[in-house]
């Protein structure tokens, strides 16, 4: 037991003395703690609750916000979490324990109000995706995340998939990316009809929506409905109110596992029997690691990542400070009020969460929305919130980006991995603002104000452009950056050094680039002929040239090598050394041949 436990311990053990006759008189309604076998959803009795909930919020209990009253609250708790509120006296009962999903499905088939085809397992959502992709392949396609990026399976086996919506789809093409992510709290069932709905409206009103259309057109959409596939169908098919994976021996709580703040006093629990398991490491999950591939190939522009439930935006850091708080906060309000919730928002409970390591690795516009107001609406329910709430999810991909465009070599035009310092500004959690490696993109999302953006990388001079944003502003700044070069190194020459004229004579050139760029050769020949810049090769790569010398003499071959800047290698010489071809029409090694020879010219001397 550390520290902390025990003065929480110590501290339950003190407000329990205290407490009210009216609540001694409620019994808790399990004989045995032992026998539970699955998560419960259970409210505790306790006059002044404040400070018990603020200490079971600290110990990472799972307390449900909207159900604290004065002298009652909520929470939902893990069999081992039930035996630890058991074990010092706290009253409480259970409303009701974890079943399978599908159980509950089945009864509420039974209501005359429902509406089919109600929620969907597993395989029937991916099955789902497929079927899309394949009403709209011009749209459309389905990743199969964990094989693109080679990451492990979930710990039964899983993979992780995500369904890309963009004009030319097969291509991937130089657009900001939007991510949409859900589900990666299990029992948040209702997360996964909202990404369902959101790939319907995509693809069914493109072409006739304009806005959808335009949207369509100028983003690569990436929508993944269940980022928890385990966790998903262990709710689905065994306890309704799971929450976290199946990593023994009680699951992790992915939305505790990224790497930002993993390790501060405001992450998540470090008891694997807690709701809020943050894990035995940061990104310990293949959950976490496949989101961390995907992202660091993708550098989303935007993520919104939905859970359930409470009817809000959460935004920034819990806390870690960020220069930029209080745009995110208004930021916030906009989005919430797009989304149908009347600006209600807040900071979030805990540091590790995918959509804060998204703000701090990529300066990402990233949101979390907790949706409806319970864990399991009806279907129909479900449903209605996720129409709600797409206005929210149009508002942010129309939100303009303050400042984008790319960074590129000036001569190559290739793309750089270039950093971006905001200068005057300071950021205190080593923020990362890179360019992502297909074209060179970056994004930047800014308070109105003048900036000093530095563009950095390494090897080449660095630049600095003044910006002025405003909350519309929808700035392009192309950004070429000068190669810091150095030249080739001379060329090695290669080939004989005697050799006869009328003979065509190889020779082999070798030069090498310190910056490995590839490489022209320049050659003379030393008789007034020449090869003229011949490429490009790659750097160290050997390259065969000959050449026939038609008169005797000593001739110096001369050579020289230039990178793709144009900067060239000193100057290497090669002599050779020409020598007079034979006269001898015949080849001297054939006797026969000779002896004829000779013969024919006795004969002549014989006849003249
Ligand atoms: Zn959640």
């Amino acid at each position: 037991m550390n520290n902390k436990i025990l003065s929480l311990f110590l501290c339950i053990l003190f407000i329990v003395t205290s407490f009210s006759v009216a609540a001694m008189t409620k019994t808790s309604q399990i004989k045995n703690a032992d026998d539970l076998k699955t998560s419960c959803h259970i409210k505790i009795y306790k006059d002044n609750a404040q400070t018990l909930v603020s200490n079971l919020l600290e110990e990472g209990f799972d307390v449900l916000r909207d159900k604290i009253t004065e002298s009652t609250f909520e929470l939902i708790v893990t069999p081992n979490e039930i035996k630890k509120i058991e074990s010092i006296g706290i009253d409480f009962e259970i409303i009701s324990r974890g079943r399978p999903f599908i159980e509950i499905q089945k009864e509420m088939q039974k209501n005359p109000s429902f509406i089919p085809p109600g929620y969907s397992d597993l395989t029937e959502i991916i099955d789902e995706m497929n079927e899309t992709e394949s009403n709209y392949p011009d749209i459309c396609k389905v990743y199969d995340l964990t094989e693109t990026y080679g990451c492990s399976e979930t710990y039964e086996g899983r993979h992780i998939y995500a369904i890309k919506i963009s004009d030319n789809v097969e291509d991937d093409e130089d657009e900001p990316s939007f991510l949409m992510v859900s589900c990666h709290h299990a029992r948040e069932i209702g997360t996964p009809v909202i990404a369902l709905y959101s790939i319907e409206q995509f693809t069914s009103e493109y072409g006739s929506d304009p806005d959808i259309t335009s949207i369509v057109d100028d983003y690569e959409i990436w929508i993944s409905p269940v980022w928890n596939p385990d966790g998903y169908e262990y709710c689905y098919y065994y306890d309704n109110m799971w929450r976290k994976n199946r990593r023994p021996p009680n699951g992790v709580d992915l939305n505790r596992n990224y790497p930002f703040g993993w390790n501060s006093g405001c992450s998540g629990s470090t008891d694997p029997y807690s709701e809020t398991y943050k894990g035995p490491s940061c990104a310990s999950e293949p959950e976490t690691q496949t989101m961390i591939a995907f992202t660091n190939d993708r550098h989303f522009a935007k993520v919104l990542d939905y859970h359930s439930y409470g009817s809000e935006v959460l935004y920034g850091y819990c806390c870690h400070s960020h220069p930029f708080s209080s745009f995110f906060e208004t930021e916030a309000v906009a989005l919430s009020n797009a989304a149908g919730y009347y600006g209600s928002i807040r900071v979030p409970s805990a540091e590790g969460e995918n959509y804060e390591w998204q703000i701090w690795g990529n300066g990402t516009y990233a949101n979390l929305m907790e949706t409806h107001v319970e864990f399991q609406p009806s279907y129909s329910s479900a449903l209605a919130e996720a129409e709600k709430v797409f206005p929210g999810t149009m508002w942010m991909l129309e939100r303009p980006i303050s400042v984008s465009g790319h960074v590129v070599d000036s001569i190559t035009g290739e793309p750089l991995n270039a950093k971006i310092e905001i200068e005057d500004v300071s950021f205190s959690n080593d923020e990362k603002f890179f360019c992502e490696p297909n074209f060179g993109r970056y994004h930047l999302f800014l308070p109105s104000g003048t900036y000093n953006i530095k563009f950095e990388c390494e090897n080449y001079n660095s630049q600095t452009h003044e910006v002025t944003v405003t909350s519309t502003s929808e700035e392009i700044l192309e950004v070429e950056l000068a190669r810091i070069n150095c030249p080739p190194n001379k060329p090695s020459i290669d080939g004989p050094s005697i050799g006869k004229s009328g003979e065509e004579i190889t020779f082999h050139f070798t030069a090498t680039d310190p910056d490995d760029d590839d490489i022209d050769y320049y050659v003379k020949w030393g008789d007034g002929n020449s090869i003229e810049w011949d490429g490009p090769h790659k750097s160290g790569e050997t390259v065969t040239f000959s050449h026939i010398w038609e008169r005797k003499g000593t001739y110096d071959i001369w050579a020289k090598a230039r990178d793709v800047y144009g900067e060239e290698s000193g100057i290497e010489v090669f002599t050779i050394t020409i020598e007079k071809k034979s006269k001898n029409v015949i080849g001297e090694t054939n006797i026969f041949k000779l002896l004829l020879y000779r013969l024919f010219q006795n004969f002549q001397k014989l006849i003249t």
